[in-house]
């Protein structure tokens, strides 16, 4: 169900919990800023999914809100993921939805990290 992106930040959403570790998840990477774990229903051969530690809905909100630190603590992070993975000479895509039309489905920010095929032009 797409979610409304204006909506204040549910706590009991899916990636705040994997966060606390109430539910398992298959994390890659952890730092102060963010961690990354596979995505559970995986559209390309490698799809990761990077989430900030702060509270933050979507992108609108991570943007408007989190501070200098942790906007650059986050986008370093998605691109130590990728490079961990050896995404980079192969290549990868970046996704995050944000907001109903987009298809958001988890109230956390989150980008996709996608690799490990030829990727169409769009996703839409
Ligand atoms: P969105 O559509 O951009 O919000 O993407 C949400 C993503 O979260 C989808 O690709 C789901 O497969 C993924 N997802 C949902 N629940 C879990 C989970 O518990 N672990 C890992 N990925 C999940």
């Amino acid at each position: 169900m797409p979610i409304d992106a204006t909506q204040p930040y549910d706590d009991q959403n899916i990636f705040a919990k994997i966060l606390r570790d109430e539910i398992p998840s298959n994390r890659v990477y952890e730092d102060d800023y963010a961690i990354a774990f596979h995505d559970i229903a995986p559209v390309a051969p490698t799809h990761i999914l990077v989430i900030p530690r702060g509270s933050y809905v979507s992108w609108d909100d991570f943007s408007a809100r989190a501070s200098d630190a942790e906007i650059a603590g986050f986008i370093r992070a998605v691109g130590t993921v990728a490079r961990d993975a050896g995404l980079v000479a192969p290549g990868y895509r970046l996704l995050a939805n944000t907001g109903a039309q987009s298809g958001q489905e988890v109230p956390h920010l989150h980008v996709h990290i996608f690799a490990g095929r030829r990727l169409g032009p769009m996703l839409a």
